[in-house]
């Protein structure tokens, strides 16, 4: 990775039991305004991919979440610029849209489903076979 290389870190945040999935709704801009994806934001230089998740769901959401493992799939959004996810569940708060239009938890069809109609961000329909796959296995 060289220096100026960037990094997008993503939460797949999970409740509890694991069945559902918290999905936020994109205001900007124009290209994936009214879209899902799994929020999240650029590591800052200096900062950790799990720190950065953490200020940015704190700051997005209003949640402390405990950062868990990593999902599979590295996007390369552009040259330069990789977006990555990290499992996540709530430990302190109850999410709210602070900087989305809106928030939905979902479950594994309705993820399927969603990724199937274009409602997810591009990028992010690389995790939803993965997720797909996990959400609601005992
Ligand atoms: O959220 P923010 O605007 O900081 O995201 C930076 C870039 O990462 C944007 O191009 C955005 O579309 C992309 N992104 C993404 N999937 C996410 C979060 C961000 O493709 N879950």
């Amino acid at each position: 990775m060289t220096p100026d290389e960037r990094i997008v870190v993503a939460g797949a945040i999970v409740d509890h039991e694991r069945r559902m999935l918290l999905l936020a709704q994109r205001r900007y801009p124009a290209e994936v305004a009214g879209l899902w994806e799994l929020p999240g934001g650029k590591v800052e230089p200096g900062e950790n991919a799990e720190d950065a998740l953490r200020r940015e769901l704190a700051e997005e959401l209003g949640v402390e979440v405990r950062v868990g493992a990593m999902l599979t799939e590295r996007v390369t959004l552009r040259p330069g610029l990789t977006l990555i996810a990290l499992r996540a569940q709530i430990v302190t708060g109850i999410p709210h849209a602070a900087e989305h239009e809106a928030l939905a938890w979902v479950d594994g069809p309705t993820l399927a489903d969603w990724a199937r109609d274009g409602a997810l961000i591009p990028a992010d329909t690389a995790w939803v076979p993965e997720l797909v796959g996990e959400l609601g296995r005992p």
